[in-house]
């Protein structure tokens, strides 16, 4: 069995002549060329000394060479591990150190302070930039387009991602290659992506949602997309009648409603919109369906499991749910302590088994044993119901649940209600210590532009639609709410701001 994902892919893959990335600039990348070019880069990789296993840890900017490079550590029998652009050189350093990498791919700005980081580890350093260029291209350049792909089976590990890591240290989930391939078919097929389809492509490519979930859909189905390298919503408004489907994060969705080119007729053209990554506001599925005709497609998926729910291609797709478990995925939901099965529309712990669940947690054999149940459920850490008719509620993180006075309080309950009011945009609702609750229940609150929303009126307004427990007690009025580069609230940001609130 050559590498196994690869073989998988280069099967489906259509004419060399195809393309299969294209540029804003009109480059085109074929099939043809992905072949040949990550040939030439896995005989690089292998005469920088990577081997089977051997991790290939890369913080480059987006280019179609980015890819390539993926593709061609899983033909050279190595473990991909991207890094996002935004981590510093101290957080470098623990990556490096907890993966030990062979080889370290990064941009040629960030090559003179890596370089005695990497060799600390033992790696060496080559770089790639935005346009392609770097010394792994010219190393690629040299070598042969024919390579013969090193043996790899379904369980051997095709990647590493980190976690985010909002509490305690980001750890590395493992990936396999059947990891990554069944849930790409799976997709392909729910989805019903086909050759003919052209993915908008905006998202970063170091994290599941970029990377995985749409590079792979795509290779999968022989597809093309529109790379661009970051979410612009005049590009994506210029480039969107090449395209057939789009991936993004819900605030790609809230921006291009800002767009006044965004109608109708701009999209009529258009198959399909999916959503992910964070929680889509049932108000912003609402309006694109008002402008566009187009009822989003929101999905669940995390980056230990890949994809695990989504809407229905065809039946409803219902706003403020992430839709069915994928086929082959098994998702129960359970009392968060004791780990027994809740009866069906009670509100407790998503826990999903399935080909897409990740291996475990890289040199983490401690944490990773705790994430598991013994019958091999994985506990996602999200907090969520199953409705009457099936569909998928999530309700937050459970770290982010508010325990005060002894009453659990679920955010997002609190948010929906806040949400619902005119003037506001969006909240967050979180959980800050509390001298005699324990936590207080605090929101933050973005108002529309010219809004007279008032703080005092807030809390006014829930007294006689949350119990008082679940009323915030404090309320703050804010520009905008952190958010990181996959557009998820971060909570601990806000927790941290707040942390003296209550205090005495
Ligand atoms: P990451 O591993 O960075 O992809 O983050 C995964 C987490 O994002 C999940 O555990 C959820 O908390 C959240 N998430 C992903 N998709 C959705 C969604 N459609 N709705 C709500 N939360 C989501």
């Amino acid at each position: 069995m050559p590498s196994y994902l690869f073989a998988q892919l280069a099967a489906r893959m259509p004419a060399a002549d195809r393309p299969f990335i294209e540029t804003p600039t009109g480059r085109i990348i074929t099939y043809g060329d992905l072949v040949a070019g990550t040939g030439r880069i896995a005989h690089a990789l292998v005469a920088r000394g990577v081997g089977p296993g051997d991790r290939v840890a890369v913080q480059v900017e987006k280019s179609p060479e980015a890819v390539m490079l993926y593709l061609a550590c899983l033909r050279a029998g190595a473990v991909f591990l991207p890094l996002n652009t935004a981590y510093t050189l101290a957080e470098l350093d623990y990556f490096l150190g907890d993966a030990e990498p062979a080889l370290v791919v990064c941009d040629p700005k960030s090559r003179d302070g890596l370089v005695p980081v990497a060799e600390r580890y033992g790696a060496r350093v080559d770089t790639l930039d935005a346009a392609g260029k770097g010394s792994l291209m010219e190393r690629a350049a040299g070598e042969a387009p024919d390579f013969a792909d090193v043996e790899r089976g379904a369980d051997d590990l095709a990647a590493i991602l980190y976690t985010s890591g909002t509490t305690g240290r980001s750890k590395g989930a493992m990936l396999s290659h059947d990891n990554l391939l069944s849930n790409a078919l799976t997709l392909v097929d729910y989805w019903r992506f086909t050759s003919a389809d052209v993915l908008l492509h905006a998202l970063p490519i170091f994290h599941t949602h970029g990377l995985f979930v749409a590079t792979n859909v795509i290779l999968a189905a022989g597809a093309s997309m529109l790379f661009l390298p970051r979410f612009d919503a005049d590009e994506v408004m210029r480039l969107l009648p090449k395209a057939t489907a789009m991936m993004g994060v819900p605030t790609f969705y809230v921006r291009l409603l800002q767009h006044e080119g965004l109608t109708r007729e701009a999209t009529r053209h258009m198959r399909l919109f999916v959503s992910g990554s964070a929680p889509l506001l049932a108000d912003t599925h609402r309006e694109w369906r008002e402008r566009t005709g187009h009822a989003i497609l929101e999905r669940y998926g995390m980056t230990e499991t890949n994809m695990n729910t989504s809407n229905p291609y065809e039946g409803d797709r219902v706003a403020g749910t992430v839709g069915f478990p994928l086929p082959g995925v098994t998702l129960r939901v359970v009392d968060p302590e004791g780990g027994q099965a809740l009866p069906q529309g009670e509100i407790g712990m998503i826990e999903v088994k399935g080909p897409n669940v990740f291996k475990g947690y890289w040199r983490n054999p401690e944490k990773t044993k705790a994430e598991f149940r013994d019958d091999g459920f994985f506990i996602t850490g999200d907090l969520g119901k199953v409705d009457e008719r099936g569909y998928v509620h999530i309700v937050g993180r459970g770290k982010d649940l508010i325990i005060t006075g002894g009453y659990n309080v679920y955010p997002k309950e609190v948010e929906s209600e806040i949400d619902a009011m005119p003037g506001v945009v969006e909240s967050a609702v979180f959980g800050v210590p509390h001298p005699d609750f324990g936590e207080g229940v605090t929101a933050a609150v973005v108002a529309e532009k010219g809004a007279s929303v008032d703080a005092a009126a807030i809390v006014k307004a829930l007294e006689g639609r949350l119990a008082k427990f679940k009323q915030p007690k404090h309320v703050f009025i804010v520009p905008e709410l952190p958010r990181n580069t996959m557009g998820k609230v971060q909570k601990n940001v806000l927790r941290d701001t707040y942390k003296d609130l209550y205090a005495r």
